[in-house]
C-alpha cells in the first residue's frame, strides 16, 4: 500500500511526523506500507509557487491513502486567492474526487471533564457523522448575487442533489454502519425540501442492500436538538453538505477536545484523504505542543476504511486509550493530576503502547 504524507504548515508537520512513526512501528510488524512525503499549502507555495504542486497531486492520485496535516498560516495571508494554502487542499478534494466525509466524535472516559456536556450525558459517546462533501447547495447552479426585477439586490443558491450523489454517500454511510454497531441514521428536511424528499426515498431504496443495519430518519432541525440531549442515541448520522457541515461541528465540540478529533474523506473505490479536524494551529506552532492524537487516530482510521485491516486499526485505538489511561497528556487536554507531555514524546508512548 502507497502512502502519500502532506504535512502542511504549523503544527502539521510535527503531528504528521508522530503520525508517521506509528505507520513505521506497524511495517515492522509486517503491514506493507510504502511513505512518501510531498509538500502542500503553504509549504507547497514555499516549494513550487502552487500550494497544491504538480508532483504531489501526482504522488497523492498513484497513492492508496493520503494523510495530511494542515494547512494555513499568517504569513499566506496575504497572498492572491488561488495560491492561498486553503486552496491547495479544496483543489486535492476535488481532484482526488472524495465526495463522503466521514467525522467520528469519541469521548474518551478520560477527558469527559473537557466537554461542556455533563458527564452523564457525554459519557460513553461514539458517533460518526457521514457528510456529502461535493453536493448541495455549496455547489448548486444558479448561484448569484444580482438585481432582481423589482429593483433590489438579491442572493440565489440552489439545493440540488441527483440520485446518484445521494446513492454512492448513502452506500458510503451503511458501509461505515456495517464497521460499527449498524445503526444509521439518515438526516435531512423532508418534511419542507424536494431535495431532502428524494434524499430520504432514495437512501431508503439504497437500504435494501444493506439488511443487517437498522435505518432511521430524522429531521435537520431535531437532529441538531438530540445531539445535546441525548448524544448517545446515535451511531451513523448520514446527511447532506449543508447540514452536514453544521451537525459535524456541533457533534466534534461534544468531546470537547479539538486535537483529538480524525476524520475521512473518501471516494467511491474506498480510497482516502485522512486528516485532524483541526488546522495548522500558528500560535503555538514550532513549540513542539501540539497534541498529534488526533493525526495518529486518523492513520487508524485509514487502516479500518482503505486498507480494511480492522485489527491493526484496533490495534492504534488501543494504543491510544492506553496512553490516556496512564495519565499522558498535551497541553491542550492537560488537568491537573495527569502528566503534561510534549507532542514527540506522546507520538512516542503511543508507538510504546503498540508493543
Ligand atoms: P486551528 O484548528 O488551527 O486552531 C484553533 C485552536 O485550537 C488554537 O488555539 C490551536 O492552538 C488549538 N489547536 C488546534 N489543533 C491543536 C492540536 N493538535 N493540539 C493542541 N492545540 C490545538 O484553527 P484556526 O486557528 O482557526 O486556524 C489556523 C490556521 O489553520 C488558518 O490558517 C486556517 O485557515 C487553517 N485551517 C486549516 C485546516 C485544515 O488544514 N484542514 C482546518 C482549519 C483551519
Amino acid at each position: 500500500m502507497k502512502i502519500a504524507v502532506l504535512p502542511g504548515d504549523g503544527i502539521g508537520a510535527e503531528v504528521t511526523a508522530e503520525a508517521v512513526k506509528v505507520l513505521e512501528r506497524l511495517a515492522r510488524d509486517g503491514l506493507a506500507v510504502e511513505i512518501e512525503e510531498a509538500p502542500i499549502g503553504g509549504a507547497g507555495y514555499d516549494h513550487a509557487g502552487d500550494p497544491l504542486p504538480e508532483d504531489t497531486l501526482r504522488l497523492a492520485q498513484a497513492a492508496d491513502a493520503v494523510l495530511l496535516g494542515a494547512v494555513g498560516g499568517p504569513q499566506y495571508e496575504a497572498l492572491p486567492r488561488p495560491l492561498r494554502p486553503e486552496q491547495g487542499l479544496l483543489r486535492i478534494r476535488k481532484e482526488l474526487k472524495l465526495f463522503a466525509n466521514l467525522r467520528p466524535a469519541k469521548l474518551y472516559p478520560e477527558l469527559v471533564s473537557s466537554s461542556t456536556l455533563r458527564p452523564e450525558v457525554v459519557m460513553g459517546l461514539d458517533l460518526m457523522i457521514v457528510r456529502e462533501l461535493t453536493g448541495d447547495v455549496y455547489f448548486g447552479e444558479p448561484r448569484a448575487i444580482h438585481t432582481n426585477a423589482g429593483g433590489e439586490r438579491e442572493g440565489v443558491n440552489t439545493m440540488r442533489y441527483s440520485e446518484s450523489e445521494i446513492a454512492r454517500v448513502a452506500h458510503s454511510g451503511f458501509r461505515a454502519a456495517m464497521k460499527r454497531r449498524r445503526h444509521l441514521c439518515s438526516v435531512d428536511k423532508a418534511n419542507v425540501l424536494e431535495t431532502s424528499e428524494l434524499w430520504r426515498t432514495v437512501v431508503t431504496e439504497i437500504h435494501r442492500e444493506y439488511p443487517e443495519v437498522s435505518l432511521s430518519h430524522m429531521y435537520v432541525d431535531n437532529a441538531a436538538m438530540q445531539l445535546v440531549r441525548n448524544p448517545r442515541q446515535f451511531d451513523v448520522i448520514l446527511t447532506g453538505n449543508i447540514f452536514g457541515d453544521i451537525l459535524s461541528d456541533e457533534a466534534s465540540m461534544l468531546t470537547g477536545s479539538i486535537g483529538m478529533l480524525p476524520s475521512a474523506s473518501l471516494d467511491a473505490a474506498g480510497k482516502g484523504m485522512y486528516e485532524p479536524i483541526h488546522g495548522s494551529a500558528p500560535d503555538i506552532a514550532g513549540r513542539g505542543i501540539a497534541n498529534p492524537l488526533a493525526t495518529i487516530l486518523s492513520v487508524a482510521m485509514m487502516l479500518r476504511h482503505t486498507f480494511s485491516d480492522v485489527a491493526a486499526a484496533d490495534r492504534v485505538e488501543r494504543a491510544v486509550e492506553r496512553v490516556l489511561a496512564h495519565g499522558l497528556r498535551t497541553a491542550d487536554i492537560y488537568v491537573e493530576g495527569t502528566r503534561r507531555v510534549a507532542t514527540a514524546e506522546m507520538g512516542d508512548a503511543v508507538v510504546a503502547a503498540l508493543e
